[in-house]
C-alpha cells in the first residue's frame, strides 16, 4: 500500500513546478469513444489546481490524444483501442468544463503513422521545455491513471523530476491496472497527494 498526503493546491505549490494534465479529453469521459469509468470526476479537482497554478504563475501543460484517422492503436488497424481522439474531432476537445487558461501548453501525442505515444513526454520535447523554464517539480493528473498518466509518470522520474500524483485527479481503464499502476508509479519514487479543499 502507498501512502497518500493532503495538499492544498494553495499551499502546495511553489515557483519551480509545473502542472502536466494528460488527455482531459471528451472521448476518454463516459459518453465519449473510449470512456473511463467516473472520467469526468478528475475534472472539478483539476480546476482547483489549475486555479491555484495561475495565481502562483506556475505553468499548465496539457496533454492530448491526437490520432491520425487510421491510426495503428485502433482496433480496426489491428490496435488496442476503439477509435478515439481523431484529429479535430469533438470527441478530442478538452472536456468543455476544464478551465484551461489561455496560457496553456498544449503538448500533442499519438500523431505519429508509425506507433503510439502514451507519455506526453515520449518525443514531444515535454522535458526540454520544462528544463527551460527551470521545472524541479512536477504535478501530473488526467486520464488514465494506468495509461498515459502511468507512462508520464514513469517518463518524468526519468527525467529526474520530483513527481506528484494527484491520486484524486485521475481514474483507470481497470481498477486492477490503476493498483498496478500506482506500485509502478510509486517504485519509480513518485509520491501521491489528495486534494485537500478548505
Ligand atoms: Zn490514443
Amino acid at each position: 500500500m502507498y501512502s497518500k498526503q493532503m495538499s492544498d493546491p494553495r499551499q502546495a505549490l511553489r515557483p519551480s513546478d509545473a502542472l502536466i494534465i494528460v488527455d482531459v479529453q471528451i472521448d476518454f469521459c463516459p459518453g465519449g469513444a473510449l470512456p473511463i469509468e467516473d472520467g469526468q470526476a478528475v475534472v472539478p479537482v483539476l480546476n482547483r489546481w489549475i486555479a491555484a497554478a495561475v495565481d502562483a504563475e506556475i505553468p499548465v501543460f496539457a496533454s492530448r490524444d491526437w490520432h491520425p484517422r487510421h491510426h495503428l492503436s485502433f482496433s480496426e488497424a489491428g490496435g488496442e483501442w476503439p477509435v478515439h481522439c481523431v484529429q479535430d474531432s469533438q470527441g478530442a476537445r478538452f472536456h468543455p468544463e476544464l478551465t484551461l487558461p489561455d496560457s496553456t501548453i498544449v503538448v500533442t501525442k499519438g500523431v505519429r503513422f508509425d506507433r503510439d505515444q502514451y507519455s506526453a513526454f515520449d518525443q514531444t520535447g515535454l522535458a526540454t521545455e520544462l528544463r527551460k523554464q527551470g521545472v524541479q517539480r512536477v504535478w501530473i493528473g488526467g486520464l488514465a491513471q494506468d495509461v498515459c498518466v502511468r507512462a508520464t509518470v514513469l517518463d518524468a522520474r526519468r527525467e529526474g523530476l520530483e513527481t506528484m500524483v494527484i491520486a484524486d485527479a485521475t481514474r483507470p481503464v481497470t481498477r486492477a491496472g490503476g493498483e498496478r499502476a500506482n506500485e509502478e508509479m510509486r517504485q519509480a519514487g513518485a509520491r501521491f497527494e489528495i486534494t485537500d479543499l478548505p
